[in-house]
């Protein structure tokens, strides 16, 4: 056991979606900016091996790590506030502990015991929560349960926090326990009766938290703190207020304020902390409350009622703008509601489209017309990942003026797939796992926009995609001046395409979404953002010539 490392656990009641993934983001931030290194993994409840699978309208975006692992989007905020790498270990799902069980079990490594909950899942478990402990990389591992306590899905989980809870001690571990308080509106109260409820029901499965996070859309004053530590056997310091936040980066300092940080080095006997240097943050938090000025990013996707679905992008806008002082608004466009007759009339006035990555044929022949205006409107256009893939078919078919032209995802049997199926993808059935996932290098030419954003020659982006560009015709498309600015040097395959004689227009097969953060806005958003504000201000020109 890693004696010297320190565990925190985050369980939730009330109801989900209040935010724990936030609070855990917030707490690792204000422990790193006191010195300490710290990281943070999701338990989530569900059989699924991973979210690689779920369509995005369940839990939203799937993440991918550098090392390959689709995550829960939770992850996607834990680097965004860390700014530091999340692995495969940081998201364990029930399907993957029981996956290690079976194979064991498999194996005869049980030696003829019947395997049951207890022990066998909640050690797997126990083992897992360990393992980024035990690398010696950490001073404290924050390990955020998902679902709501009560659960029958999440037992396992909670039981196995009780009996670590026992192994590690009470000065190596806590329990912060995240609820809510609601405001009744006819009565004009805030109610703790709910906040009351779950804590009893963790209590009934033997665990005591030691912080009881409320979240509030109101001031709770400290006679409601008073009477949420009376009932739930704690001291009023302990209770902590999570008020609504205009955005998810003040919750940091909303929680320095409630002193969060200090109960909890207070109790887990941190030691040899510094005074937390968070002018990085603040200035980042400042400019984005007071931007200068702003655009309007068409994104299209076929996920858009979801805001979830593309929670990355989303938030690589909000880096970039705050970088560049400038508020990024978001039109969600359905790709299924674009037709060619329509296009003008969604578009015209954005001052860039972005087109989002996506799997299967719904709502692809709008994102190809949206591309085609996008294009010859001079609209700054940034493609990820499918978005790139419309980029090509659109160039193939109204500049090549090549016939029957797709991707074989669409159309397997279309005489020029300028999209193709990758070679080692050929013969893979199962779906779980199996794109091609994860960090790979690029090679970018130097001249080229790509490069400009960037500034060097070698990068590493996160894959997520079993189509590429067709490389038979790379040729045809760079004779007819369509760049193709970034290579993979292993296997040549092309990762990033622009078009010179456009203001900006970069379609890359890598998603840059997921490594944006506070502290390294990606290049290629601020590249984009840069452009759309230069669409924006000769619009204006032009309004007032
Ligand atoms: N469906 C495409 C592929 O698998 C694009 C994937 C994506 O946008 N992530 O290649």
């Amino acid at each position: 056991m890693a004696e010297s490392c320190k565990y925190i656990f985050v369980t939730g009641g009330v109801a989900s979606s209040l935010g724990k993934g936030i609070i855990s983001a917030s707490l690792a931030k204000l422990l790193q900016a006191r010195g300490f290194s710290v990281t943070i993994q999701k338990f989530d409840p569900y059989i699924n091996i991973d979210p690689g699978t779920l369509n995005p309208y369940e839990h939203g975006e799937c993440f991918v790590t550098d090392d390959g692992a689709e995550t829960d989007l939770d992850l996607g905020h834990y680097e965004r506030f860390l700014n530091f790498p999340t692995s495969q270990a940081n998201n364990v799902t029930t399907g993957r502990v029981y996956q290690s069980v079976i194979d064991k079990e498999r194996k005869g490594e049980f030696l003829g015991k019947t395997v049951q909950v207890i022990p066998h899942i909640t050690d797997e478990i126990k083992r897992r929560v360990l393992l980024l402990g035990q690398t010696g990389r950490y001073d404290v591992v924050i390990t955020e349960i998902g679902g709501t306590v009560g659960d029958i899905e999440s037992l396992p989980f909670i039981e196995t926090v009780r009996q670590l809870r026992w192994d590690l001690g009470s000065q190596n571990s806590l329990v912060i326990h995240l609820t809510l308080v609601p405001y009744i509106a006819a009565a004009g109260e805030l109610k703790t009766k709910p906040t009351q409820n779950s804590v009893k029901s963790l209590l009934s499965y033997g665990v005591q938290p030691d912080i009881v996070v409320c979240r509030t859309e109101y001031e709770l004053g400290e006679s409601i703190k008073r009477k949420v530590a009376l009932f739930c056997n704690i001291q009023p310091e302990q209770v902590i207020q999570s008020i609504d936040a205009a955005s998810i980066y003040e919750v940091p300092l909303l929680m320095k304020k409630e002193r969060l940080d200090e109960v909890v080095i207070d109790r887990l006997k941190l030691n040899n902390f510094q005074e937390p240097d968070l002018a990085g943050w603040e200035g980042f938090l400042n400019r984005l409350q007071k931007p200068k000025s702003s655009v309007r990013i068409g994104l299209i996707g076929k996920y858009v009622e979801l805001k979830d679905a593309y929670k990355s992008i989303a938030e690589a806008f909000v880096h970039a703008g705050a970088q560049l002082e400038c508020k990024v608004n978001i039109s969600w466009i359905h790709s299924e509601s674009l037709h060619e007759d329509n296009i003008e009339d969604k578009l015209h006035s954005l001052n860039g489209v972005l087109i989002a990555p996506g799997f299967g044929a719904r709502g692809i022949e709008g994102k190809v017309d949206a591309v085609k205006y996008a294009r010859e409107n001079n609209i700054p256009y940034f493609g990820i990942c499918l978005g790139m893939q419309c980029a090509v078919i659109e160039y193939a078919r109204n500049v090549l003026g090549l016939k029957d032209v797709n991707s074989s995802e669409f159309s397997p049997n279309a005489e020029n797939r300028v999209i193709d199926l990758m070679a080692e993808q050929q013969d893979i059935e199962d779906m779980g796992g199996t794109m091609r996932l994860g960090a790979y290098t690029c090679h970018l030419a130097e001249g080229t926009k790509a490069f400009e954003a960037y500034g060097r020659k070698e990068v590493s982006e996160r894959h997520r995609h079993r189509y590429e560009f067709n490389n038979n015709y790379r040729e045809q498309f760079n004779a007819s001046g369509m760049v193709t600015s970034g290579i993979n040097p292993e296997k040549d395959l092309v990762e990033i395409i622009e078009l010179p004689n456009h203001p900006w227009f970069v379609g890359v097969q890598f998603h840059p979404e997921y490594k944006s953060t506070v502290a390294n806005p990606h290049p290629l958003f601020v590249g984009f953002v840069n452009a759309a504000m230069q669409k924006a201000l000769k619009g204006k020109e032009k309004q007032t010539a």
